[in-house]
């Protein structure tokens, strides 16, 4: 692609990937009065009105919170958040269950549901409707060229931009993370994440289910009391197969996969399919430039953490932004970007390995391993501190780093639960 010869454009910031993720970051730093140039690749017309894609966010309050605090939330429709109430985790022949509630925490429900394309929407009405925002759809990065006092970009859309930070936020398979030279570590776990919406007989009390079997993972996100998102991990070829079923004998094959539990299925719409691949940056930010959400994550959506710990991302990113303008007006400066490297690696970083762990265990069907899966859930209904990080983890409404002293005062109360008392 020709550079241009015209002088680059100046701006503060440029945003790579306007997902939810980007969009979320163009709002908190246009919010400190910066001005972002964001850049997608799909045209502006599906950016403003995606389409469903199969993907039910679960939110935690900390998130719900960061949403309202943003300016997003409120662009949502009325009925957009369903209420998550229980989790319910089986293992293979579903006779145990552990049960995760929000009992004692001081919520009606452990979290939201909230379907991807409205967050989306509701992030992208909020963002464009900022002055400092200007959207090059459409577009992509064709070079960057880090220097001390700046980095400049040129899109393919032929303009080119000098900034004082680029932040790249175009998913787990990022180009400009490439470009920027950061390595990532990659797990493919071989398997693929078919979803789907579906109407059932039986109520689903607003319970999620989680169910580890030997060779899959079922779960189901309530979304009504007679609508769930179906979610199942499935080897390559049976999810081509089970895509291309038509709806009745795609019904019968899910209502028999949750042993006829919710009586009689049917399908609501298309079903989406997702490769199974985990990632984890080497590094959070290069000279000038910055990853956030799955450019610096990508999380096994099985802990239904991905978008909860971008949006973590997003706050710990401004909040070093603003840092270092209150300094001297540099939102690229490299200690500012240091602190939010090491915040969000500590912050990311253990629940993504315990996710790769459980993912890796229950993705794996060698029979070897079945008790080690039956332990680990037997395990889990007895140990009291565990039931309870689980539902803390969902519930957590409190700062997304809170102080060390309450961290430990937390992990203390989780292990002794009397001594919190
Ligand atoms: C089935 C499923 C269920 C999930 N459930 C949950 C859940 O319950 N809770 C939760 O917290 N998370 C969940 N997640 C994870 C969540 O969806 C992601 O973490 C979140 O979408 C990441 O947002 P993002 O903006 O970082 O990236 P993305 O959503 O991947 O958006 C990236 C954007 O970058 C653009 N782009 C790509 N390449 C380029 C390029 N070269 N140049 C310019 N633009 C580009 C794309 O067009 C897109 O707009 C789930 C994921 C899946 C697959």
């Amino acid at each position: 692609m020709p550079r241009t010869t015209a002088r680059p454009r100046t701006a503060d910031i440029a945003i790579v990937g306007a997902g939810p993720i980007g969009l979320a970051t163009a709002v908190a730093l246009a919010r400190l009065d910066l001005r972002v140039i964001l850049v997608d690749t799909q045209p502006r017309k599906a950016l403003a009105a995606p389409t469903p894609d199969g993907r039910e966010i679960a939110l935690t309050h900390a998130s719900v919170r960061a949403l309202r605090a943003l300016g997003i939330w409120r662009h949502l429709p009325a009925d957009a958040a369903s209420p998550l109430r229980e989790a319910h985790i089986f293992e293979r022949d579903a006779s145990r269950a552990l049960r995760v509630a929000a009992d004692g925490q001081g919520h009606d429900r452990l979290g939201n549901l909230v379907s991807n394309h409205l967050l989306r929407a509701a992030a992208w009405t909020e963002a464009v409707d900022h002055a400092h925002v200007d959207v090059h759809a459409g577009s992509g990065v064709h070079a960057v060229r880090p220097g001390r006092a700046a980095i400049e970009l040129d899109l393919v859309d032929g303009s080119s931009h000098r900034v004082g930070l680029l932040v790249a936020a175009d998913s787990r398979f990022s180009r400009t993370r490439q470009m920027l030279g950061i390595a990532t570590d990659m797990h493919d776990f071989g398997r693929h994440m078919l979803v789907c919406r579906m109407r059932h007989e039986t109520d689903n009390a607003a319970t999620a289910w989680q169910w580890f079997g030997d060779a899959q993972t079922r779960a189901l996100l309530p979304l009504a009391p007679q609508l769930s998102s179906v979610v199942l991990t499935l080897p390559g070829h049976e999810a081509d197969r089970m895509a291309q079923l038509d709806d009745d004998a795609f019904a019968r094959e899910v209502e028999h996969r949750f042993q006829h539990r919710l009586g009689a299925m049917h399908p609501v719409g298309e079903r989406h399919r997702y490769p199974l691949v985990a990632t984890y940056a080497h590094r959070f930010v290069a000279p000038r430039a910055a990853l956030v959400g799955d450019a610096a994550v990508g999380m096994h959506p099985v802990t239904a953490h991905g978008f909860n710990l971008g949006l973590a991302g997003v706050e710990r990113l401004s909040a070093a932004v603003a840092l270092s303008l209150a300094r001297h007006a540099d939102p690229g400066d490299p200690r500012a970007l240091a602190g939010y490297e090491r915040r969000h690696r500590r912050g990311t970083r253990p629940l993504y390995l315990a996710t790769r762990a459980v993912a890796g265990l229950y993705g794996d069907d060698r029979p070897v391993l079945r008790p080690l899966r039956r332990a680990a859930i037997e395990a889990s209904t007895r140990l009291a501190p565990f039931r309870r990080a689980l539902a803390s983890g969902l519930i957590d409404d409190g700062p997304v780093d809170p102080p060390l002293a309450e961290r430990l005062r937390g992990m203390r109360e989780w292990l002794h639960p009397a001594a919190g008392r």
